[in-house]
């Protein structure tokens, strides 16, 4: 039998517990609605998107996916906020590969646009994780993620009250050399351009290094950092950067598999950051993986997998849950995002 082969059932027998409305009404802060990580629900009838949505009890949907351009932000907007307006905040973009053409005005001419795109209705900012990985400036050179030419466009942000959720860099190992210590070995056999091997990639800890003191040069503005700050693996790291930037906030999007195989360092964090912490799925508008985070956050159940498929995808671990608390588990699902995001509910 090869090892990729290899289905192991547990035979623990433990409680199991099927939770299928969280204990609060939810915020998905991270999600995505278009191609290729939110099903596509641009071209599908909203109101079975709603239909979902209640079925899972998410009271209120941030789609990332607005883009850059005006025509996908303002399809998106039409799309989904005619059929409810209040049901979806939509995210904007920045055209990095307007860099090119702009030059040396590219970081005022980005600000502009976060100006338009916030006319148009846009609620925030998404940075995706390119942004430190491949873009470049007009000469061709790579951008540092505190590179200071752009500050107009942080600083703009904080100007016009938009959120800048910004996902950089990726899990630890997908920097590390692809061999058979690497733990995320089959996930990048699956999406071979997921791996960012440094070199030539800059290594990790030089993008997470940069993130951090371009969120402390900005304190005016609010950042986002997605995925559990991009170091679920570490958030002794995560921790003290949040404690360094009071204008800095988290969400666990895929990342329940890095929290729950660490559930008491994971469940200090959340009772540490309790009013920093967003929720949020990063895999469509999906119910059963609703539930799943439902189950971590909420249950003292004993390893289980973390995806709803049948190996799991991140690593083959399984995860503990943390049962929070009511206290926490209320900011976590709707009030840390509904302040964030100005929604009366907070
Ligand atoms: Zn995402």
């Amino acid at each position: 039998m090869l090892l990729e082969n290899f289905r192991p059932k547990s035979k623990l027998v433990v409680k199991q517990t099927r939770i299928t409305q969280a204990k609060f009404p939810v915020i998905d802060a991270h999600n995505h609605l278009a191609e290729p990580f939110g099903g596509g629900w641009d071209k599908r009838p909203v109101n079975e998107l709603i239909d979902r949505l209640d079925a899972a009890g998410i009271v209120h949907y941030v789609d990332l996916d607005g883009g850059w351009g005006e025509h996908l932000l303002n399809k998106h907007l039409d799309h989904f906020k005619s059929a409810a307006p209040e049901r979806f905040s939509i995210f904007g973009g920045i055209a990095w590969a307007e860099w090119q053409n702009q030059g040396k005005n590219f970081p005022v001419w980005a600000a502009q646009r976060l100006r338009a795109q916030k006319e148009r209705g846009a609620e925030g900012l998404k940075v995706w994780k390119g942004f430190g990985l491949n873009v470049r400036d007009e000469m061709g050179v790579l951008v540092n993620v505190d590179d200071p030419r752009l500050d107009p466009v942080w600083q703009t942000a904080g100007e016009l009250g938009l959120p800048v959720l910004i996902h950089i860099a990726d899990p630890v190992a997908f920097f590390d050399p692809i061999d058979e210590t690497n733990e995320r070995w089959e996930e990048i056999g699956e999406h071979p351009d997921w791996a960012f091997t440094s070199p030539p990639y800059p290594p990790f800890i030089h993008i997470l290094d940069g993130f951090s003191r371009m969120v402390a040069r900005h304190p005016q503005t609010t950042f986002i950092g997605a995925h559990v700050g991009c170091y679920a693996e570490n958030l002794g790291w995560v921790g003290a950067m949040l404690e360094r930037c009071p204008n800095y906030n988290v969400d666990i999007s895929a990342r329940i598999g890095e929290l729950g195989r660490q559930p008491y360092t994971a469940r200090r964090f959340f009772h540490q950051y309790a009013d920093r912490i967003l929720f949020g799925l990063d895999m469509g508008p999906d119910v059963d993986s609703y539930q799943l985070y439902y189950r971590f956050l909420e249950t003292d159940d004993e390893y289980f997998n973390y995806n709803t498929g049948e190996v799991p995808q991140q690593g083959r671990w399984f995860i503990n849950g943390i049962y929070l608390p009511d206290e926490i588990l209320a900011k976590i699902y709707y009030r840390n995002a509904a302040r964030l995001l100005k929604k009366s509910m907070a």
